[in-house]
Formats: C-alpha cells, sequence, structure tokens
C-alpha cells in the first residue's frame, strides 16, 4: 500500500487526505496543534461557541463531491440548510436593507431602501452568472500550471465572452461603470473581501463572486461551521486516515529530487507522497530549507487579515441577523490602510456574525455569540497590535452602539479575540493573512503556487495559500485538482 502523508488539518489539507484514502492510500495526517481544522476551527469559552474562522458558507456541493468521491451518501456525513437572506446590510445614514435570495423580496428591499430601480441589479447578477460559470470550470478546477488547460473545452467555451470579462477594470471601476446609486457599488465592491483583496485594486472579473450569493445561496451546516470540519473528519476516520495530534512537521525529506517523507525532531516517517497543506510560504521557508529551493509565488503579496472579537453578549438583538455588514462611509480610504498596512481606520466596515440565530446551543438562553470583525492589514512587522487591537475594539464598539441606539458593551459577559500574530500562532499562516495570496494583480490567478512540486517528485500542496486560492470552497477544490494531476494516483 503506497503511503501518504499530509501536513496540516486544514480544509485543504483534510480533504486531500479524504481524496488520498479514497484512492487506496495509507495516509497519516500531521497536525501542530491540539484542534483539527486549522481555520475552520472552533473556540469555546463560559458556555459559549464560536466558530474561530470561516462563518459564510457558499457552494456545499462541494463538500458534498468531496464525500461522494470517497464512495459514501452525502446525507451521512453532512447536512446544511440554504439561508432565505444572505446579508443585512446598515449604512452610517440609517440605511438598512436585507439582501434576500428570492428575487421578488430582494427587488422590493432595492426599490423602499434605496429607492433605485432593481433593473441595474438584475442584470449585474446575469453578468456575475456568466462570469461565474465560464471561469468557474477553468480557473477553480484545473490546474493552470499545465498547458493542456489552455487548450481545454473550457478554456475555448470562455473565448467569445473575454470582451466581458472586464480584464482592464478594477472591480471598483466596472462597478461604477454599472451602478449609478452610490450603495449599490459599496454593496457589490464588498466581495472582494471574500479573497482578502482590495476592489480599488483587483480586476472586475472577480465581480463574479457576488453571484455565489446573489443566485447561488449562502447555506448554513448542521451544527454550525465546525460542522464542516467535524464530517470531513468523521470521513477521513472511516476511511482510515490516522491524525497525529500536536505535531509539527520539521522537514519534508528529500532524496534526489524525490520525496522521502517528513522528519519530526529526530524522527523520521517515511512516504511515497508527501502533501503540504502548511502555508506555502513557511513550507519553502522552514520545510524545505535544506534544499536551498525558492519559490518566487510563495512570496506574492499576502490577501488581508482581521481583527477579531468573540463576545458573549447577554441580550438577543431583533435587528441583526446571522451575517450583519456595517459599510464604511469611505471604503477606497479604507482599503488605501489596510493594503498599506496602515493602523486600524477610524470608520471601518465591520462584520457581525452571529451563529446562535440558527444554532440556539451556541449561546446561552437569551444570548447571542458576536464574531465582530474588522479587516486588517496582514502583520508586517511593522505594527503594534496590542495598540491597534485596542483601538479596533473601540472603534467597532462605538460604531455598532451607536447604530443599535444602545451601548453594546454593557451586555457583553465573556471576550476574547483574534489577530494577525494570533492568526499566525493558531494556523501558521504567513503575517496571519486569511487567504494566503491577495488577488490584487490582475494576473495573480496565475502567480498562485501550484498543487504539484516541479522540482520535487511526489510533493504536492493543498489549502489556501496555493492554487486556486483562499475560502472553504476553493481549499476543496486544490485537493481535487493535486488528486487529478498527480502521476502516483491513477485517476
Ligand atoms: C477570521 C477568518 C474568517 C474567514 N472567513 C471565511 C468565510 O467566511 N468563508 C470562507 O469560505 N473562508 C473564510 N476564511 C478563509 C478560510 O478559513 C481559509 O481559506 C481555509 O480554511 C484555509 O484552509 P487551509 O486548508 O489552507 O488550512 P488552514 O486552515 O490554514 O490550516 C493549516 C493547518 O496546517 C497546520 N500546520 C501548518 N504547518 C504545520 C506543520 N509544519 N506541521 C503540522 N501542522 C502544520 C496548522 O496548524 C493548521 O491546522 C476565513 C478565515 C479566517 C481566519
Amino acid at each position: 500500500m503506497k503511503k501518504a502523508i499530509v501536513i496540516g488539518s486544514g480544509i485543504g489539507g483534510l480533504s486531500a487526505a479524504v481524496r488520498l484514502a479514497a484512492k487506496g492510500f495509507d495516509v497519516k495526517v500531521f497536525e501542530a496543534k491540539e484542534f483539527l481544522g486549522g481555520k475552520l476551527s472552533q473556540i469555546e469559552q463560559d458556555g459559549y461557541r464560536f466558530d474561530a474562522g470561516p462563518s459564510v458558507f457558499t457552494l456545499p456541493q462541494i463538500i458534498d463531491e468531496l464525500i461522494q468521491y470517497a464512495g459514501k451518501n452525502p446525507k451521512d456525513y453532512f447536512d446544511y440548510e440554504k439561508l432565505d437572506e444572505s446579508f443585512r446590510y446598515f449604512w452610517v445614514d440609517g440605511t438598512r436593507l436585507t439582501y434576500y435570495h428570492d428575487q421578488a423580496k430582494l427587488k422590493q428591499e432595492i426599490e423602499t431602501k434605496l429607492n433605485t430601480s432593481f433593473e441595474p441589479v438584475a442584470k449585474y447578477q446575469e453578468k456575475a452568472a456568466l462570469l461565474f460559470e465560464k471561469n468557474y470550470p477553468l480557473f477553480l478546477e484545473k490546474s493552470l500550471h499545465k498547458i493542456g488547460t489552455y487548450f481545454s473545452k473550457e478554456a475555448i467555451a470562455t473565448l467569445p465572452h473575454l470582451h466581458r470579462f472586464d480584464l482592464f477594470k478594477t472591480m471598483h471601476e466596472a462597478n461604477v461603470k454599472h451602478f449609478e446609486h452610490p450603495k449599490l457599488v459599496q454593496m457589490f465592491d464588498r466581495f472582494a473581501t471574500y479573497n482578502g483583496s482590495n476592489p480599488f485594486m483587483a480586476p472586475g472579473v472577480l465581480n463574479m463572486i457576488s453571484h455565489l450569493e446573489s443566485r447561488i445561496g449562502t447555506y448554513f451546516p448542521k451544527g454550525s461551521m465546525i460542522g464542516i470540519t467535524n464530517s470531513v473528519v468523521k470521513l477521513a476516520k472511516d476511511l482510515g486516515v490516522e491524525f497525529i495530534m500536536n505535531t509539527k512537521v520539521d522537514e519534508i525529506v528529500v532524496q534526489n529530487k524525490q520525496v522521502k517523507g517528513v522528519r519530526i525532531g529526530q524522527e523520521k516517517y517515511d512516504a511515497d507522497v508527501v502533501v503540504s497543506n502548511s502555508d506555502v510560504y513557511f513550507t519553502y521557508n522552514e520545510l524545505l530549507k535544506n534544499q536551498g529551493i525558492k519559490s518566487k509565488a510563495a512570496e506574492q503579496e499576502r490577501s488581508s487579515s482581521g481583527i477579531i472579537f468573540y463576545l458573549g453578549i447577554k441580550k438577543e438583538f431583533k435587528e441583526l441577523g446571522l451575517h450583519n455588514f456595517f459599510f464604511s462611509d469611505n471604503m477606497e480610504e479604507e482599503f488605501d490602510h489596510i493594503f498599506n498596512k496602515k493602523i486600524v481606520y477610524d470608520d471601518p466596515s465591520i462584520y457581525i456574525n452571529i451563529t446562535s440565530k440558527y444554532n440556539k446551543d451556541d449561546a446561552p438562553e437569551g444570548c447571542e455569540n458576536w464574531f465582530l470583525m474588522m479587516n486588517a492589514p496582514a502583520n508586517d512587522g511593522s505594527q503594534d497590535w496590542d495598540e491597534q487591537t485596542e483601538k479596533a475594539y473601540r472603534v467597532m464598539l462605538d460604531k455598532v452602539s451607536k447604530q443599535l441606539g444602545t451601548d453594546v458593551e454593557q451586555y457583553i459577559e465573556t471576550k476574547t479575540f483574534l489577530n494577525p500574530p494570533k492568526i499566525k500562532e493558531r494556523t501558521n499562516s504567513y503575517q496571519g493573512s486569511i487567504y494566503g495570496t491577495s488577488s490584487n494583480a490582475k494576473m495573480s490567478a496565475f502567480f498562485r503556487h501550484s498543487n504539484y512540486s516541479k522540482k520535487i517528485k511526489g510533493l504536492y500542496f493543498s489549502g489556501g495559500s496555493v492554487h486556486p486560492g483562499g475560502g472553504i470552497p476553493l481549499s476543496v477544490l486544490s485537493s481535487k485538482i493535486m488528486v487529478e494531476n498527480m502521476r502516483e494516483v491513477r485517476n
């Protein structure tokens, strides 16, 4: 039986382990921490449970597909429900709007709350759908590092539509061209943050991200977001995958350009293939440092990070839903701050996620579990994070308190936080970035690291810091592309 070692149990590592076990490998997963899931993990404190990282769940069929790949029935492992609304939006001037999936309800919201026609929104959704449908099979399901991809039927099918891809505009420029209403521009610029990018720099084609929420929908997994990790871990265990916790891999062992296994302290573990789910920067700069090889892809600009407060709140706020977003009045200045690694912006956009709205077990009765987040720069070593985190806390509470018309602080009965250094410490993510490399440059998709090594046979990569990028769906897709390009696997 061929042996595979997976370094890290983030969702990209877990899904790689499942796929390899399904292909008949004897799989071991080494995880540095005492918990599984990496960013997709949880924090429990004083009777409250919080999802530590991801909270917006789209494309659940990618998890179903993983379960089916392993020859199992998705319903035996994983359940989720489609949400009626994706977000509740709040603006400083008091405007509030709920983004419903139902088109008739959304039309009414846009017309009554923004006093503008729905038609541009409907047209925008059509275009986002086209962008998504043409790009998904090419950019998200295939390796961009194989020449065959560019001659595939998917590539040929995109050619007649290239002129509609807004390749030479930023997301913001494309949105300003499309919408007259500034709040609609803001609403759709916001989607750049779904892969930690800047809408004033990222290419217009990324406006396809909004299609996920607008037309495909947002979902809530049974048992909250940690339910995803739990399901995939159970699947992996049922397939015989062995998990070794609290064990940091120190080196990927290579001989004659062929992977031989990993080293942990003085101990060596043999393997025919090694999959790194560790951040690609550390894969090169720590795990492969004895090989003396560098990767430009590993050094690309990092995505944004975040400052997140996990708050136990002794009150239920009826005006808030599962996902709530409070806009900054000047998003251009805000993003300029973030991507120039400056201090916390005074009027940040704020995101509040409350899973106890759906999963009552996540907070005591009559209480709510708030995930209160603002985007922040990745940690380049120049920022004073203690000071910044305290400032972020004040700024966020003030802004949300004003909007909700009550001093929120009086209801907080427990709190903890993550910031870029803590995200690094918790998940070994370079500079504490959330989504690996940013997508700010026009060609970013092509600069991400591939899912296999061109220099070392038997070495593969799966996770948010490599192709096709960050976020749960893409991290799972990275394991799919990886296995499809493995010479050790007969697909
Ligand atoms: C605050 C926050 C909010 C987010 N919101 C969303 C969202 O709403 N929707 C969404 O889809 N995505 C979201 N994301 C992004 C998403 O969480 C990530 O893109 C995805 O989970 C990354 O998974 P990964 O496979 O790259 O592994 P990671 O989660 O990065 O985990 C890597 C694992 O490898 C382990 N490891 C690293 N090095 C070693 C080593 N040498 N030896 C052993 N183990 C090692 C680490 O301990 C860790 O467990 C968010 C992330 C954060 C932090």
